[in-house]
């Protein structure tokens, strides 16, 4: 047993309202500066969507510059330098800036400076690459949220009584969610294996995975390796960036930025202890509905002794030991099951873990499930299907994600009993 220490972070899908607060201190901290315009360390993707950047989740467009041996360990997709050479030219499983997109302020001045007339003044897109006036934006983050198009593209057609019918009725077939994303500090990191300079580390203290600017020759193999497209390309440096989980902050004890300054309170963090022996076997496991199961067997329990006295052994700090102890993640990941990591399939065991929403939660209100009647909650009634959710999180295995589902429930009927109905009595649970 070889044990590490490992910061880590839970997001309650269920409180996001997609204000997109967390991405705008982000970007206001890190990435607001020539080169990095576009990078969004934390974004919050509308789901079903195709994401930022475009399609990232398409593991087949995206290949990869790195493959994964029999043992599970990862190395570049590449056989040398020469053909690393090659690839920085051609690299063809990097997104290119379309697949992000252009990013733009407003001319602001023009609604101080425009000459008098009937109607307001506007104040235009501007690109923030050519500096010049942009006509119209044709994408962006959160695109697939901008329904409205439909309606205007239809809205000439004869018969718009019954455009706007079947729209609606396309809308309550629908759902949504949102998915708040930052760089996953994996204890398998594909961008660690695939860099060919060695610039890329994940720290021993806490597992934190950061790029060494001194080393980064900018070859951008971590790019196209990480699954989760959370590395971006500095034009201006020449150098790979992304999400340091605010280090410097986690080191004086303040939370990250995303976590502090979230509007829903969706975000917890916490710390958790793993066996990196068991690391290989979890990352390489042949059934992908076992990945998950597989990835919960790497960590450790912060309060068995001999967990404990290994942890000392192996050198982690007491500090960190307490922090384990009283870790939200882990009770929320391990012990009640109710948080999973994005796309356990991707092999690389991410470190930031969701807890599945029940949303709307008025449609389990309204099919009679929240209001304790001694029965288990049945998840078919929620709008989202587990389907897709365990898509998302468990590589497709829906068992975890229904009984994450029916606790998130229960505790929620629990809740509501106590304060609505003011009912303290025991029989409520
Ligand atoms: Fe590296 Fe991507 Fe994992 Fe972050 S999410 S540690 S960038 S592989
Ligand atoms: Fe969601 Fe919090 Fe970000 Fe708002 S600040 S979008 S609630 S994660």
């Amino acid at each position: 047993m070889k044990v590490r220490a490992q910061i880590a972070m839970v997001l309650n899908l269920d409180k996001c309202i997609g204000c997109h607060t967390c991405s705008v201190t982000c970007k206001q901290v890190w990435t607001s500066r020539e080169g990095v315009e576009y990078a969004w360390f934390n974004n919050v993707e509308t789901k079903p969507g195709i994401g930022y950047p475009k399609d990232w989740e398409n593991q087949d467009k995206w290949k990869g510059g790195w493959k994964r041996k029999r043992n599970g360990k990862l190395e570049p997709r590449i056989g040398n330098r020469l053909r690393v050479l090659a690839n920085i030219f051609a690299n063809p499983d990097m997104p290119q800036i379309d697949d992000y997109y252009e990013p733009f302020t407003f001319d602001y001045a023009h609604l101080h400076n425009a000459p008098e007339s009937k109607a307001m003044p506007t104040a235009r897109p501007v690109s923030l690459i050519t500096g010049e006036r942009m006509e119209k934006i044709e994408w962006g983050p959160n695109w697939e949220e901008i329904l409205g198009g439909e309606f205007s593209k239809r809205s000439k057609d004869r018969n718009f009584d019954k455009v706007q019918k079947d729209i609606y009725g396309q809308f309550e077939q629908t759902f949504m969610m949102y998915l708040p994303r930052l760089c996953e500090h994996c204890l398998n990191p594909a961008c660690v294996a695939a860099c060919p300079s060695g610039s890329i580390y994940k720290r021993e203290e806490d597992g934190i995975v950061l790029v060494d600017q001194d080393k980064c020759r900018g070859w951008r193999m971590c790019v196209s390796a990480c699954p989760y497209k959370k590395i971006y390309y500095n034009w201006q440096s020449g150098k790979a960036e992304k999400c340091t989980f605010c280090f410097p902050r986690i080191e004086a004890g303040e939370p990250t930025l995303c976590s502090e300054t979230c509007v829903g309170r969706i975000r917890y963090l916490g710390v958790m202890l793993y066996d990196a022996d068991r690391i290989e076997a979890a990352a390489s496991t042949e059934n992908e509905q076992q990945l998950y199961r597989e990835q919960l067997d790497v960590f450790l329990d912060p309060s068995d002794p001999e967990v404990i006295a290994a942890a000392r052994r192996d050198g982690v700090p007491e500090l960190w030991l307490e922090a384990a102890r009283r870790s939200p993640v882990y009770k929320m990941a391990i012990e009640w099951g109710v948080a999973f990591p994005l796309h356990p399939e991707y092999r690389t065991l991410p470190m930031v873990w969701y807890v599945p929403p029940l949303s709307p939660v008025q449609a389990a209100h309204e099919a009679g499930h929240v209001g304790w009647d001694g029965a288990l909650p049945d998840v078919n009634a929620l709008r989202i299907p587990v389907k897709y959710l365990a898509n998302l999180l468990t590589a497709g295995a829906e068992a975890p994600v229904v009984l994450a589902l029916q606790r998130m429930m229960a505790m929620r009927m629990h809740m509501r009993a106590r304060t609505v109905e003011n009912r303290m009595d025991a029989d409520v649970l």
